[in-house]
């Protein structure tokens, strides 16, 4: 049977797992390490490193040493996160040609897939010098809260390596996979994963016969050990600073210096109580004078600067578990990832959480390769009995007349899943609709996320809300997205599959939307319709009601005839708009409706 590695591309490390004889395995590397540096450099010489031999160079070779690549991964250059990259790495990042993202290296830019891919190719490498044979066949694994793009980029990534990536699935979902396999239990499991980069969170349930369900998921792809760092960094440069009047941050390689020793001093306060950091000779003062770094740092002292960020993973999965509708008693296994989970505040702050231990039963480095890799065989294997549900992190929809978010897939839906949902011309005589692709909770368009749009044309000219576009949302196993708009009277059909534009500023998606304004589709329920016609039709019927009664009273008169020939029209109108779906007509016939029926009840009134 054809082999599938299980690749867990993880922000600091990487780490490449196989099923061997029914048994998951992790891979070492030639060092005999299990997991390997998700670091690239380029060399004077132009030789291209990776793993353990790029991150030794790292201090000597800072700007041309790539690390957290990961964090850049299928984002555009003007968002927030890659301007905060820009500000923070000591390696060159610059602006690419389709508002993407590219590292210089020596001189020459690489895309951030291309990047991941030479990682993904030493893990290839990797496996290859284990089975002896090769390898083009992985299951590739990313935070739940990957974006769309960030999935279609990690794809690509795994092209580039020469690796066909027959699946991408969700990091915690890999671990519960890992956690659950071959037991044969049935359980609600909550995972923590808090990684060098990015915090997730999800919770699954675990049922008979191998199937794994993911009832929520969330996280936060900027909440990392990486930022813990930064706080440690933070309190040693300042520190300096008091000491010294110099600004540790101007020189690069002493930034790269502080960033190791932050990192490594954060790592052995996970086993003792205090550490030194000593940094000799890390920068001159001006006067010919060399300048040392010492400071000790307690456990108590990195719980007090990172327990606000350890205090936001706790506040993500309070509102996971409100999601999900679930107790903290209902979790009933509460699985720890990620290289953050050694830290013992972190561990204390999730028993506290969930009242419960953490399980001690997974390896939180290489738990989620080996759930990559026990997915890639079940995919190869047909007598493998193994089902696999996962959601999606975030509910996806359009834009609607009035900027309106119309969501047709919920949060947390099951996926692969496919929704429809019919929609109208907003405009008359509308011969093209612009379909915007979002992704977010908001009702207010403008506050999700772009990600993507096109164009249906070739609509038959109507007054609006007689064209109806039927617009088809479909999330395959990968959690790629692809939408579909349909005309239901030609049944011309546009679709994409959504790749195109997220990272937009907030700026930008605003002028996009006010660009496509006139050409949006309108929505053919909206709430503020329903409401509208409900109002409308209860003064109907009322006016109905009195009718006959009035009539008999004011048919005498001229005054009288004329006054029921303009209340029935009045009344056709409205139901007319009503007919049409045209909220804003029906709106304005309200208003006449109010006055007949006010007239009428005066009329009954009086007699
Ligand atoms: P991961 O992305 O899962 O590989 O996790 C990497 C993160 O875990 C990095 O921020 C590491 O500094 C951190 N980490 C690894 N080992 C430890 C440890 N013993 N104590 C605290 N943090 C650790």
């Amino acid at each position: 049977m054809e082999k599938v590695i299980g690749i867990d591309l993880g922000t600091t490390n990487s780490c490449v797992a196989i099923v061997e004889n029914g048994t998951p395995v992790v891979i070492p590397n030639r060092g005999g390490y299990k997991t390997t540096p998700s670091m690239v450099a380029v060399t004077e010489a132009g030789k291209r490193l990776v793993g353990h031999i790029a991150k030794r160079q790292a201090i000597t070779n800072a700007e041309n040493t790539v690390y957290a690549a990961k964090r850049l991964i299928g984002r555009k250059w003007n968002s927030p996160q890659v301007k905060n990259a820009v500000a923070t790495s000591s390696y060159r990042i610059v602006e690419g040609p389709h508002n993407d993202v590219r590292i210089v290296l020596r001189e020459k830019d690489f895309s951030v897939p291309e990047i991941s891919a030479m990682v993904l190719q030493e893990m290839k490498v990797i496996a290859e010098d284990y089975l002896g044979e090769t390898v083009s066949k992985a299951v590739v694994t990313v935070p739940a809260y990957f974006n769309d793009n960030q999935r279609q980029a990690t794809k690509d990534a795994g092209e580039i390596a020469g690796l066909d990536v027959i699946r991408i699935i969700n990091e915690p979902t890999a671990a519960a996979l890992s956690y659950g396999f071959g037991r044969n239990i049935e359980k609600t499991v909550a995972v923590y994963d808090f990684g060098g980069g990015t915090f997730d969170i999800s919770v699954l349930e675990i049922g008979a016969h191998g199937v794994f369900k993911v009832i929520a998921t969330a996280g936060d792809t900027f909440l990392g050990g990486e930022d813990i760092d930064a706080r440690i960094i933070d309190w040693l440069v300042s520190g300096f600073q008091e000491e010294n009047g110099i600004d540790l941050r101007q020189d690069r390689m002493a930034l790269q210096r502080l960033k190791d020793a932050a990192e490594k001093a954060k790592c052995e306060l996970s086993s003792v109580r205090e550490t030194e950091v000593n940094l000799p000779f890390i920068i001159s003062s001006g006067r010919n004078e060399a300048l040392h770094l010492q400071r000790t740092l307690t456990r108590q002292t990195l719980e007090e600067l990172s327990d606000d960020l350890i205090e936001r993973t706790v506040e993500i999965c309070k509102q996971t578990l409100e999601d999900a509708k679930l107790t903290k008693s209902e979790i009933e296994e509460v699985v720890l990832v990620g290289g953050m989970t050694r830290m013992p505040k972190v561990q204390q702050s999730v028993q506290a959480f969930f009242e419960r231990e953490p399980s001690k039963g997974v390896h939180p480095d290489e738990v989620v390769a080996l759930g990559a890799a026990i997915q890639g065989a079940a995919l190869v294997d047909d007598k493998q009995e193994m089902v696999l549900l996962d959601v999606t992190p975030h509910a996806l929809g359009i834009m609607t007349f009035g900027s309106y978010f119309e969501e047709l897939i919920p949060q947390n839906t099951t996926v692969p899943t496919h929704r429809t949902k019919i929609f109208t011309t907003s405009r008359d005589n509308q011969t093209a609709v612009k379909i915007l692709v979002m992704q977010g909770e908001s009702q207010r368009a403008e506050e999700n996320e772009l990600l993507g749009e096109f164009i249906l044309t070739g609509l038959r000219r109507a007054p609006k809300g007689q064209i109806e576009v039927e617009v088809t949302f479909e999330i395959n196993a990968d959690g790629i997205v692809s939408v579909r708009a349909k005309d239901l009277e030609t049944c011309l059909e546009q679709s994409i599959q959504v790749t195109a534009t997220s990272g937009l500023t907030k700026e930008e998606i605003k002028a996009m939307m006010d660009n496509a304004k006139d050409d949006l589709v309108d929505r053919r329920t909206s709430e503020e319709f329903e409401g509208a016609k409900q109002e409308a039709e209860k003064l109907i019927a009322e006016i109905e009601k009195l009718f006959p009664q009035v009539q008999q009273i004011v048919a005498s008169s001229d005054f009288g005839r004329d006054a029921i020939e303009k209340a029935k029209a009045i009344v056709d109108k409205a139901r007319a708009a009503i007919d049409r779906r045209d909220v804003t007509s029906v709106k304005e016939q309200i208003e006449g409706l109010t006055r007949t029926h006010r007239m009428f009840k005066g009329v009954v009134a009086k007699t």
